[in-house]
């Protein structure tokens, strides 16, 4: 059978108020980086933090971390473009993959387009308040085609962020006009709890995502829940053939005695394997996604 490919999504933007194991510094993001590896990861997905754990959009600072992961580990780079935290100017958000790119020590080996705008509220179904009225993710078309081509330029591999059907649509005309090349790398990108912009993290929520992936693509599709719990849904997803990007930055597993990033891979392998299915390498990874070396 096929072989699994983990992404591990160790911290994003999250708080240590619900996980204190949440990394934010750039050691503590190669020693998280290592010890995924070591449980079956071989891709890391990363935000850079600043020390009290705010958003860092600076070059230096991803400059700085993937050096120091490099060192430790093989494991695949996906830096963040900034998500909502950086969003002066949409173009902008790629600038910094561009420029790591540019040494072989630094480059990525895959970078995120979403591919789609969101309304990002929050809505609270037991008090039924409703926060974040104003707060939107806005991806132009413009933009994400000026990212499929720059990153095209560079090298970089793009993963394909789907929030809903039409953003897969989107996604699969960037294929259609030659700025993605096959195989595509497509994240379900799936919401539960306060966030309702996605598709709710269930074997529905899933399956409606992939009715809407046509048979004559080569595309491998990977999947996580914002805000919910993928180890829940690991099962389903290993057994329809897809991947899966799991980890604390997401949500803090109190199911599971919030634990750490590690821990939380390895419990995910635990599935994979009893469904069949085995964790691929960093270069195994590599060579089902066709990155450039
Ligand atoms: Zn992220």
């Amino acid at each position: 059978m096929k072989k699994f490919i983990l992404e591990a999504r160790i911290n994003e933007y999250a708080m240590r108020d619900q996980n204190v194991n949440v990394p934010w510094t750039s050691d503590e993001i190669a020693e998280t980086a290592a010890r995924v590896r070591e449980e079956g990861a071989a891709i890391l997905h990363f935000h850079a933090r600043t020390v009290d754990g705010q958003p860092l959009n600076t070059f230096e600072a991803y400059d700085e971390i993937i050096r120091k992961v490099r060192a430790k580990s093989d494991i695949l780079i996906l830096p963040t473009l900034g998500f909502i935290s950086n969003d002066t100017d949409a173009r902008r958000r790629i600038d910094n993959v561009v420029r790591l790119a540019r040494d072989p020590v630094t480059k990525p080996d895959i970078a995120p387009i979403d591919t789609g705008s969101a309304n990002l509220e929050s809505f609270d179904t037991n008090t039924l308040e409703i926060g974040f009225t104003e707060r939107l993710y806005l991806n132009t078309t413009d933009s994400l085609v000026y990212y499929a081509q720059k990153l095209k330029e560079a090298g970089v591999k793009p993963k394909l962020v789907s929030w809903s059907v039409g953003f897969t649509r989107r996604a699969l005309m960037l294929m259609d006009c030659g700025l993605v090349d096959e195989p595509g790398y497509m994240l379900f990108h799936m919401t539960d709890g306060k966030v309702i912009t996605g598709h709710p993290g269930t074997a529905k929520g899933l399956d409606a995502h992939l009715m809407f992936l046509p048979d004559n693509r080569n595309i491998e599709w990977t999947a996580n829940i914002l805000g919910g719990n993928l180890l829940a849904l690991t099962d389903t997803i290993a057994r329809r053939g897809g991947h899966m990007a799991i980890g604390i930055g997401d949500y803090p597993y109190p199911e599971i005695g919030h634990p750490t990033n590690e821990v939380l891979i390895r419990e995910a392998v635990k599935i994979i394997r009893s469904a069949g299915r085995e964790p691929a390498t960093p270069l195994e990874a590599k060579q089902m996604l066709s990155l450039a070396s």
